[in-house]
């Protein structure tokens, strides 16, 4: 059972019935799923959450869909670490990571796919579809497989093989277009018109957008059921951002935490930054961007909810990052060897933001923050795969190995970025 009851226009609030729609016919904005949250707070208590399973469904009762229909690999309730080497690193007092690389396809997009195939179930689709830069393609074929489900993938020509491979593994018909996201998602768009298959961030985006709460949610359940002062979340379509708010929004409307005043700060590559761009030029309407960045789970030109984030950014009082592929690889190594962590590019992406508006002030040294880092970095290897120690390579015998490492003392052979 859901206590989600219609979903509503962004911009008019018209209602209409919870069906795979996602544009409002009256103005062309944006629907989105409402809630009964009287009903909800009545039904949900923090010993409620802390009881159900350690996964994102303990949050049932917050999602659009009926748990009936989950398809349940393990998503969610990632760790969130404290980190104290990387919060010295950037100049913070108290530093958490939400280490979404964790999840079964190893970005946090296996928590927007779980909610949409959920509900695209019980709508009785029988194919599953999408729109991707990489990560959500690899979720909603592994999704997909695991359901029984026929699946369409559609991705640029450009991306990493991690991404490709880690696609194609759950056989489903993969298609690879020869552009940018944004051409995949206009071909896609005119597809899911024609189709009868749950694209999940076209058709089922409504649903789709509400896993991404999840994080916010196990955030605020994880610092023992409170908000913290600032949270920096990469940013590419714009809808993770805005919902680790919604997500701690609802969480006070239920009564499970205090009213929260955090500050949500965004981060994006310079070579992809339309949001980021905004916020400096200090208006709420983005200009899209032609991509070019190593971060291409990020690289969208043409940010569906980039002005929704802007608007989050402006009644939080956060900011937004902009960081250059040589940033974004530092910030990758820079959470590996402080933390233990491999991100992929979006990690760096948001790591590097993070020392950036730590240094220009945006984020003060005594705010308790929280950065989230939404991929693995197996996944993108190519990023960094020359700009790691190279091993000592030597024959199996103890004299090479002394030798090798005494060598090694006198002149490092560390290959730096
Ligand atoms: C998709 C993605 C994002 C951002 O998602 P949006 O909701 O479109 O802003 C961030 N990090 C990774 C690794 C992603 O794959
Ligand atoms: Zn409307």
């Amino acid at each position: 059972m859901s206590y989600s009851y219609a979903l509503r226009c962004r911009e008019c609030a018209r209602e209409y019935p919870l069906d795979p729609i996602f544009s409002c016919e009256f103005c062309f904005g944006p629907l989105e799923v409402a809630y009964d949250y009287e009903a909800i707070a009545a039904n949900t208590t923090r010993e409620s959450i802390e009881a159900g399973p350690p996964t994102l469904w303990r949050y049932a009762n917050l999602l659009p869909c009926d748990v009936d229909y989950k398809v349940d690999i393990g998503t969610g309730f990632t760790p969130l670490i404290k980190a104290d080497c990387l919060a010295e690193a950037v100049g913070l007092d108290t530093l958490w990571v939400k280490n979404d690389t964790v999840n079964p396809t190893w970005s946090f997009k296996d928590r927007v796919v779980s909610v949409a195939i959920a509900r695209a179930r019980q709508f009785g689709f029988e194919a599953m579809a999408c729109a991707s830069t990489g990560n959500l393609a690899n979720s909603v074929a592994a999704h997909s497989a695991a359901a029984g489900m026929d699946c369409f993938v559609f991705i640029p020509d450009d991306l990493e093989q991690g991404k490709v491979v880690g696609s194609g593994i759950y056989d489903p018909t993969l298609v690879m277009i020869e552009g940018s996201y944004d051409d995949v998602n206009r071909l896609c768009t005119e597809i899911a018109a024609n189709r009868p298959w749950a694209f999940v961030n076209i058709n089922v985006r409504p649903y789709y957008a509400e896993g991404s709460r999840t994080i916010g949610f196990e955030i605020a359940e994880q610092l023992g059921w409170r908000a913290p002062d600032h949270i920096v979340s990469p940013m590419a379509s714009g809808s993770l951002y805005t919902k680790i708010w919604k997500g701690l929004q609802e969480f006070h409307k239920i009564g499970l935490i205090e009213e929260p005043t955090t500050r949500m700060s965004g981060a994006q590559a310079e070579g992809c930054s339309p949001i980021a761009t905004a916020y400096e030029a200090g208006t709420l309407n983005f200009v899209p961007q032609k991509p070019n960045t190593i971060a291409r789970s990020l690289a969208i030109g043409n940010p569906a909810d980039g002005y929704y984030a802007l608007k989050t950014m402006e009644e939080t009082g956060g900011a937004a990052a902009m960081v250059t592929d040589v940033e974004i690889v530092e910030g990758i190594k820079l959470l590996a060897k402080t933390e233990g962590i491999f991100a992929e590019t979006a990690g760096g992406v948001t790591v590097a933001a993070l020392r950036k508006l730590v240094a220009s002030g945006k984020i003060s040294r005594d705010e308790e923050t929280v950065v989230v880092i939404t991929g693995g970095g197996l996944k993108t290897i190519e990023a960094v795969a020359d700009k790691v120690s190279a091993p000592l390579r030597i024959p199996a015998r103890l004299e090479k190995f002394d030798a090798a490492l005494a060598a090694r003392d006198v002149a490092p052979v560390a290959v730096g970025v």
